[in-house]
């Protein structure tokens, strides 16, 4: 790998080799740092000061500090500098795009229209609820309180940087909580630039700390410090159950927004015309790094040629390059690691006889660098091959085929997982009884709108907790009763 400083949107090194810790930029305490890597071309863009224990007890002490001035400031003052964060989010949305496209290799369009503006939705969902939710009801006598948990860890991925960071951040602090984050240690630039917003936006010093560093260093040190009072984390099986185990001992409230394997069952009367080729761009969309990507296509058996037809036609149209271009639909994958366990896992698909309808192993032709990967289609998948079973997190579809509808319900039930979850059919009452018998947090019927206000997480293995929303909102609050309140 080269080391890349020409690029137009070098990363400010005063911030990057820095924390942003009790409102200010901190250099760690014991020097370090860390490569950024850019998948498009596999240059280092930039390096990242790496975190250790010490500067995790810095960043709490600092949001110890702070909690109680913020958790007692009134929430329409907390609306307002949420408000501030906001706007500030939207004015400086052509540099945040960048900073994705560089850390994660986000096509420039992708970022600028989902990966931004998605991220803008969950700080305004914040601020909004501040004028209406109820912090105090009374009934019966009785004063129902909700506070403040206190100190939050939060630990976010690479797969959406930004929205990750937001979704957590903006109800943290709405709540009243104090916040130390650390980002993903392979994509923490726009983090960076999310601190500084944070900062200029006029939020108290130790409300928001930045520590970066690996999940090992920094994200343990947080999962068991004895003065962080949650936790929540958004990543892999293996990271959230190590962050409850770390945190079991000092009996942190924890939540987890952790892997799918999100089934698409298309009902015999579905549009398949339309539907197919949604199913497809959800399952690629963002290069298949969603953790509720509808990766499994559960379709009628008697349509299946016809689905894998759609299917490729679909795949077909999609322009895979470098994330700069206006035209590019899907850039590389993220990150090296990534890209290795997806070439695995489309081995495995071969290996285990599923039928390859278009895409197949190695890189998109033409490029000899970056981590660009052929988007995949395997038809005639086994609902107990390893490809139905285990997440792969990147552009590869797998269309399962049923007899009847009880057995389309049976296959999308027969995962740990239990994230997201489509239907499509025209008969809304027959779609709506299937969502009913799928476990999963989320149902999406025939495709509707994005909805920040729905609640979002997971059954089973997916999780615990929600984001999003009042539910998510609810996630960094405290209930306390008080017997005898009076009226
Ligand atoms: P990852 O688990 O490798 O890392 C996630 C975060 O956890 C990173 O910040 C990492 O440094 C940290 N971490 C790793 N080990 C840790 C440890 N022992 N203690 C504390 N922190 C630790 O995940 P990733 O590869 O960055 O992200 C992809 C995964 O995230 C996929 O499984 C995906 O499904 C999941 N994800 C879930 C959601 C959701 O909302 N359910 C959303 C996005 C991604």
């Amino acid at each position: 790998m080269t080391t890349h400083s020409s690029h137009s949107n070098s990363i400010d090194p005063h911030t990057s080799q820095r924390f942003y810790i009790d409102g200010q930029w901190v250099s760690p305490v014991i020097p370090a740092s860390l490569p950024v890597v850019n998948p498009a071309d596999e240059t280092v863009v930039a390096q990242v000061a790496r975190g250790s224990a010490a500067d995790v007890d810095r960043a709490v002490a600092a949001a110890r500090a702070a909690f109680a001035g913020w958790s007692a400031t009134p929430a329409a003052v907390r609306a307002q500098v949420i408000g501030n964060i906001h706007a500030l989010i939207l004015e400086r949305k052509e540099q945040l795009a960048q900073a994705l496209s560089l850390e994660m290799g986000a096509a420039i369009s992708f970022a600028r229209a989902m990966q931004v503006p998605l991220a803008a939705e969950h700080v305004r969902v914040a601020r909004d609820l501040l004028s209406s939710y109820p912090f105090q009801t009374v009934e019966g006598g009785t004063a129902i309180e909700r506070e403040a948990i206190g100190v939050c860890g939060l630990i976010t991925p690479w797969n959406w940087p930004l929205y990750q960071i937001t979704a957590k951040v903006a109800p943290a602090i709405a709540a009243g909580c104090t916040v130390v984050l650390k980002p993903s240690e392979l994509s923490p630039l726009s983090a960076l630039l999310f601190a500084q917003l944070v900062h200029d936006a006029g939020l108290p010093p130790g409300v928001f700390n930045l520590v970066n560093g690996s999940g090992a260093e920094v994200g343990a040190a947080m999962a068991a410090h004895s003065d962080i009072d949650m936790i929540s984390i958004t990543g892999s099986n293996r990271a959230g159950a190590l962050v409850a185990q770390a945190a079991a001992p000092t009996v942190k409230r924890v939540t987890q927004e952790l892997g799918g394997k999100s089934p698409n069952i298309l009902l015999p009367d579905a549009d398949f015309a339309k539907a197919v080729p949604l199913g497809v761009m959800s399952a690629f969309r963002n290069v298949g790094q969603s953790c509720s990507a509808p990766t499994r296509m559960i379709v009628p058996k008697h349509r299946l040629a016809e689905v894998e037809a759609l299917a490729a036609a679909t795949v077909e149209a999609i322009v895979v390059g470098d994330p700069q271009s206006e035209d590019t639909v899907l850039g590389p994958i993220a990150n090296e690691a990534q890209f290795n366990r997806v070439q695995a896992m489309i081995a495995a698909g071969l290996d285990e006889g599923a039928k390859l309808v278009c895409g197949g192993p190695g890189r998109v032709a033409g490029f000899d660098k970056g981590f660009y990967t052929r988007p995949t289609v395997f038809s005639e998948v086994q609902s107990g091959m390893r490809i139905a079973q285990e997440e792969i997190f990147g552009p590869v579809l797998c269309i399962i085929a049923y007899d009847s509808v009880d057995e389309a319900v049976a296959i999308a039930n027969d995962t740990v997982y239990g994230l997201g979850a489509h239907v499509q059919g025209r008969d809304l009452e027959l779609a709506r009884a299937v969502a009913s018998r799928i476990r999963a947090g989320q149902v999406h019927l025939n495709h509707p709108a994005w909805n920040p206000m729905a609640p979002f997480g997971g059954y089973k293995r997916s999780g615990n907790g929600r984001e999003y929303g009042v539910q998510g909102f609810e996630e960094y609050l405290e209930t306390k009763a008080i017997i005898g309140f009076g009226e």
